[in-house]
């Protein structure tokens, strides 16, 4: 594997942001993107997204060991510890589980998804470039698109391949593009941030063990491209305007706002005075994006010492043998 710089500089003014999900919301339904983006009214945790979160981040935590010890009873074993932090991190999901039988079989469960990873690739025979990656861009126009990668894998050649894990159900054929959409999001703005297109896309359904890959090219991505900002339109005229229409299907069930939805009797908060800034992430995306921007930043220092050290090393080589003997260790 070799290193790709994924440096994203963010030099343009922003004037609106969008992560694949913010664009999903929207497409699904505009007033839930209202309601999450814009009201940003709190979501109860559920113990299916919960499991989503531990899960990934056990899969994250599990490249730190060396390879040979990436077996599946060792990413069982991070499963409590990677509860526990998620649990200091965001003390309302302490809630969802009556008691420690509960959480156990909860936890049983998200084992079960571990099991289905391993069916689907070895992990002892991958080195990823990157993990839980935040990658950036800024469009011409001042539009953002940001997101976070699960993980990078780079071959020799420089060829990339963008992994997403996925704890709920494979979609159906006709479902895959939607689900696809994100993958060309991720692509669209490596593409944009290196110049290079990635070479595969691959989305891992750990519960149906099934694995979804596509191959991009240029034009799919110009057209992701145009899909964005042609969203990014209809947001804009949406908030002049204050109109965010509900559009009812079969997601409503999992939606946590009826009560405040006209398509259920409800009537929604006023309108704010003030709309969320562009850089301000979702509550729930708070979290994610900071540790993201902490690693993306540990990451340039490592990067930067580790160029200082090369500098200095072949500086070194230039000098004399004895005067590299007698100068002091630093
Ligand atoms: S209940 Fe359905 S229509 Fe209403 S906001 Fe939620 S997703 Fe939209």
């Amino acid at each position: 594997m070799t290193a790709v710089d994924l440096a994203a500089p963010v030099e343009l003014p922003v004037l609106g942001s969008l992560s694949p999900s913010r664009a999903g919301d929207f497409m699904t339904c505009p007033l839930l993107f209202r309601f999450r983006t814009i009201d940003r009214l709190p979501q109860a945790p559920s113990s299916a997204a919960t499991r989503g979160t531990v899960v990934h981040g056990v899969l994250e935590r599990l490249f730190d060991l060396p390879a040979a010890g990436r077996t599946l009873a060792a990413a069982a074993d991070l499963l409590r510890p990677e509860w526990e932090r998620l649990r200091e991190e965001q003390p309302e999901v302490g809630g969802l589980f009556a008691d420690e039988a509960e959480l156990q079989t909860w936890l049983t469960s998200a084992e079960k998804l571990l099991e289905g990873y391993f069916t689907l690739e070895d992990p002892t025979r991958l080195e990823p470039a990157e993990r839980e990656r935040l990658v950036q861009v800024v469009l011409p126009g001042g539009l953002r698109l940001r997101g976070i990668v699960d993980r990078l894998d780079v071959a020799p050649s420089g060829d990339v391949r963008v992994v997403d894990y996925k704890t709920g159900r494979a979609p159906g054929e006709m479902f895959e593009g939607k689900a696809l959409f994100q993958m060309k999001f991720y692509a669209l703005v490596l593409w944009r941030t290196t110049g290079r297109v990635p070479r595969l896309l691959q989305l891992m359904y750990l519960g149906d063990r099934e694995v979804l890959r596509y191959v991009p090219d240029e034009s799919d991505l110009l057209a992701t491209e145009r899909k964005l900002l042609a969203l990014w339109e209809a947001i804009e005229r949406a908030t002049q305007l204050k109109q965010f229409a509900p559009r009812p299907s079969k997601l409503c069930s999992w939606c946590d706002h009826q009560a405040l939805c006209p398509s259920f009797g409800g009537t929604p908060p006023p309108f704010p005075d003030v709309v969320p800034g562009p850089d301000v992430p979702l509550p729930h995306q708070a979290a994610a994006v900071e540790a993201a921007a902490a690693r993306e930043a540990a990451a340039a220092r490592e990067a930067a010492a580790a160029g200082d050290a090369a500098a200095r090393e072949a500086a070194g080589a230039l000098e004399p043998a004895a005067a590299r003997a007698a100068a002091p260790e630093g």
